[in-house]
């Protein structure tokens, strides 16, 4: 990209990017990169792959120039600005999952108040800082939801680099981080990209539950817990076996990172974990309303697809603790919830629970169900019980 900066102006622009890092803490962020604004050529060609691979998730920008090129999002940008803020790993008094009273947990990812809210506060405040000494300086920030690759954008501005896990691995915060990219007309100086220091390690992947690391770097979507937890509909057995009690995402490849190991960053007070509602009592979950969900975790990026998935999820974490005392709950979702996949998730969960009182509801609810697939879930629980009943 061509930039007609006089020396005295590149002088300017240095220093001010200088001031900009040094000020940077102030502003609520750890961590910031300027990088060039060049079309991300290689990038494009990955994303492409992975396209024909089918192995997005489909929440993704669907547009691979948008995703690849600066200047889609700004006219004639000259630079790209990476910040992250780092978020905390660790629940402190972590509330007791037990018989009777098992409890969920919800992804890191969206512990503390919803990290674009967060992310955008910091952008803000960022962008009035550089505006004040750049008055017609032109700005475009993205979070998440914006076109631009988060971690294209970090490595090569030098915030971190891409793991073997999909997640930006920063040296000083690990990737506890979330990222946000600011696409400017101002010409910062570019620092340094940081390479790959993973090395020859390949825990992450070893210890994905699913296999969705289908190699560094590469994530079948379909497969990752992170992605299943957030749709709507029917879940295959096998992974609803590996959600376990994952309400919303999955950090297993993060958990075991080495780079990862002993960090947990508090000093972010918006960013911090309420113990209550990152790791929920499964039974209170399933007899929200909208409005009560919306209360209680409308704040939470976790809730962004909705109480659906949510609850979904909670079905399926009874489930697989088998807890015996849910019955009565599942049936009634089971027999009376006017969501199908809410119905058909249940006769899962009662299949994987068994007993007497779990069987009458799913014959019950096998001779008035209507919808196709969560019928078929029913047939599929009542012969599992058939099957458990053969063995004993
Ligand atoms: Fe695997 Fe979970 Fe990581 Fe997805 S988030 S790749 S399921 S370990
Ligand atoms: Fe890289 Fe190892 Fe961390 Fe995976 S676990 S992201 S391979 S350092």
């Amino acid at each position: 990209m061509e930039t007609t900066t006089a020396p005295d102006d590149r002088e300017f622009y240095a220093k001010l990017k200088e001031e900009i890092r040094d000020a940077a803490p102030k502003l609520g962020i750890d961590k910031i990169g300027f990088a060039s604004a060049e079309p991300f050529g290689e990038l494009k060609q990955i994303l492409l792959r992975h396209r024909e691979q089918g192995y997005e998730s489909g929440f993704e920008e669907p547009d691979l120039d948008k995703r690849t090129d600066p200047a889609l999002s700004l006219e004639r940008p000259q630079s790209l600005i990476s910040v992250a803020i780092a978020y905390p790993s660790k629940l402190p008094n972590p509330p007791k999952s037990e018989p009777g009273a098992y409890r969920g947990i919800v992804s890191r990812s969206s512990w503390g108040e919803d990290y674009h809210k967060a992310l955008r506060k910091r952008m803000a405040a960022l962008e009035s800082f550089i505006k004040e000494r750049v008055p017609d300086a032109r700005i475009e920030s993205m979070v998440d939801t914006g076109a631009l690759s988060d971690r294209a954008v970090a490595q090569r501005a030098g915030v971190g680099w891409s793991g073997k896990n999909c997640a930006t691995i920063t040296p000083e915060w690990g990737s506890w981080v979330y990222l946000g990219e600011l696409v400017t007309s101002i010409p910062f100086p570019p620092d340094r990209p940081l390479t790959d220091q993973c090395g020859d390690c390949t825990i992450c992947i070893d210890a994905c539950p699913t296999g969705a690391l289908v190699g560094p770097g590469q994530l079948n979507s379909s497969r990752c817990i992170s992605f299943v937890t957030q749709t709507k509909g029917f879940v295959s057995d096998e992974l609803m076996r590996k959600i376990g009690n994952r309400l919303y995402g999955c950090d297993t490849c993060q958990i075991v990172c080495p780079v990862n190991k002993g960090k947990n960053w508090t000093h972010q007070p918006d960013l911090q974990p309420e113990p209550e509602k990152v790791k929920p009592l499964l039974k209170p979950l399933l007899t929200m309303s909208n409005k009560q969900f919306r209360e209680r975790y409308g704040d939470m990026a976790a809730s962004w697809r909705g109480r659906k998935p949510i609850q979904r999820n909670a079905v399926i974490a009874l489930g697989n603790f088998r807890d015996a005392s849910a019955v009565p709950l599942l049936s009634d979702v089971l027999l009376h919830d006017d969501r199908p996949v809410l119905r058909g998730t249940s006769a899962w969960a009662l299949g994987r629970i068994g007993g007497a009182e779990a069987r009458e509801a799913l014959k019950e609810a096998e001779r008035t169900e209507a919808d196709p697939e969560a019928a078929e879930r029913i047939r599929e629980a009542l012969a599992q019980l058939a099957g458990n009943d053969e063995r004993a």
